[in-house]
């Protein structure tokens, strides 16, 4: 099974561009590998670890905690959370890719009884939004099944709440899940082992990598590694350069009453609310740059309360006055990126990559004939952001096909553009042509 990138052609565009294949891997055919290890057991690694084992290796994943699931992806009740966007941009085209991925993928764990497949309705924040919902509601019109522009009537009807948005979008397909349940039976389904241990540093010796706890034991070692613990890969010399961001957020858990019981969908806008699961509707959800606590803070209830207003009168008068010192969460880190993107791929040879496309802080536009340089056998799938539902059943996709060597998909997974946008490689060679490293 070939770990190379060097067949990724379908990645070059016919387009009159410069060339520049940093996407390419210059290292001789790779060894073939069978057993891999993930390190992280949050959505993105469980995911990747599947789809991993689908492909017939020998995987296991390794985390500092006994079961998956217990950071980012820890919280009771999360949502397939869908972003369109009236423009054609990268982000947008990502996220809609997306979402039809990962809305086929749980739909399975939907029909066992995880969480809800109830439909997700979209409402406008400002006039802006909402003139953007009337363009991708014309845009979509042919996909009923991905998402409708609704009236009033109809979106009360559709959640039970007497809104008073003038118009939402609906998105049926999507809903909400219990992250942490996911990861545990993913891992369980696929029988692929879970070890714990804190991993204080990642080495090469032999051609096999070395994962190295706090007091310098070595837990493990592998022929390949997938680098799925979120913003703690800051941690390890390999892949410190990446520019990710650990944001702290809380979510509410609030007692459900009369009103909310109706909820039928999950409702977006300002925040986001579930439907009630054990009599609680989760709530949220707050973004505290430079806070690092997973303390519960009062303020962050009140906080998600107001967004609740501000999404709809109509829910907030439904959910009524609410005593802060009743009302539980849970708070936790998402691992965010500069330009909202995940990171998946292999890992950058920096100096290496940096030598060879030197002569792009002069001219962006330099033709290059170098190949990219990687290290050898470690790859990344991390910085999910906001929406680590949505994003990571396709980003592990891309990256187990990766690994596989299969490269010549009839139907590649996303065009090569976005493909690239979520590339490793990408911040360094921006950095490059800009002249900023
Ligand atoms: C308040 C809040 C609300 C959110 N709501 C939503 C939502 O509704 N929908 C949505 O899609 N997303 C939501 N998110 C974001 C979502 O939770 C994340 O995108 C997602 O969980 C990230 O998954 P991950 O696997 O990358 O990271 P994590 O789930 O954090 O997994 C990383 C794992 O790596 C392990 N690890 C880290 N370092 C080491 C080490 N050195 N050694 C061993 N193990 C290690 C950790 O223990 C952890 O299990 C929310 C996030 C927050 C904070």
């Amino acid at each position: 099974m070939s770990l190379g990138l060097s067949s990724m052609s379908s990645y070059t565009s016919g387009k009159r561009s410069p060339k520049q294949p940093w996407h390419l891997n210059k290292s001789e055919a790779p060894r073939v590998t069978k057993e891999i290890t993930v390190l992280g057991a949050g959505i993105a690694g469980c995911t990747t670890a599947v789809a991993l084992a689908r492909r017939g290796l020998q995987v296991r994943v390794i985390d500092r905690h006994q079961t998956a699931g217990c950071e980012g992806s820890g919280n009771s009740q999360a949502i397939v959370y869908p972003k369109l966007s009236s423009r054609d941009d990268v982000l947008p085209r990502v996220n809609l890719a997306s979402m039809k991925f990962a809305s086929r993928y749980y739909k399975p764990f939907w029909q066992q009884g995880f969480g809800d497949q109830c439909g997700v309705l979209v409402l406008p924040e400002n006039n802006k939004v909402l003139n953007d919902f009337k363009t991708i509601g014309q845009r979509f019109d042919n996909e009923p099944a991905l998402v409708g522009l609704h009236k009033n009537a109809e979106l009360c009807a559709l959640s039970g709440i007497k809104l008073q948005a003038e118009l939402g979008l609906y998105f049926p397909e999507l809903g909400w899940l219990p992250p942490a349940e996911i990861c545990r039976e993913l891992l369980a389904h696929w029988q692929i082992p879970l070890i714990s241990a804190d991993i204080h540093n990642i080495s090469n010796t032999d051609n096999y990598w070395q994962l190295i706890d706090a007091n310098g034991d070595l837990c493990l070692t592998s022929e390949s590694l997938v680098v799925a613990n979120a913003f703690d890969c800051l941690n390890f010399e390999q892949t410190d350069f990446l520019p990710m961001t650990q944001l702290r957020g809380q979510v509410t858990d609030l007692p459900a009453n009369q009103k909310t019981r109706a909820l039928k969908t999950v409702i977006c806008g300002e925040g986001y609310i579930t439907p009630q699961n054990n009599g609680l509707h989760s709530c949220g959800a707050t973004y505290n740059k430079g806070v690092f606590t997973t303390e519960l803070r009062d303020s962050d209830h009140q906080a998600n309360l107001g967004q609740m207003a501000a999404t709809d009168p109509g829910l907030g008068a439904a959910i009524g006055p609410q005593n802060l010192a009743n009302l539980s969460g849970r708070a936790n880190y998402r691992c965010t990126t500069k330009d909202y993107l995940p990171i998946v791929g292999p890992v950058p040879n920096v100096s290496q990559l940096l030598e060879d496309y030197a002569p792009l802080r002069r001219d962006a536009r330099s033709d290059i004939s170098s190949l990219g340089s990687y290290v050898p056998n470690l790859y990344i799938n991390c910085g999910m952001g906001s929406r680590g539902l949505s994003y990571a059943p396709l980003t592990a996709e891309i990256l187990a096909g990766e690994i596989a060597g299969e490269f010549d998909r009839e139907q590649p997974l996303l065009d090569s553009d976005l493909r690239l946008a979520m590339h490793p490689a990408r911040f360094l060679i921006r950095d490059l042509k800009k002249n900023r490293i």
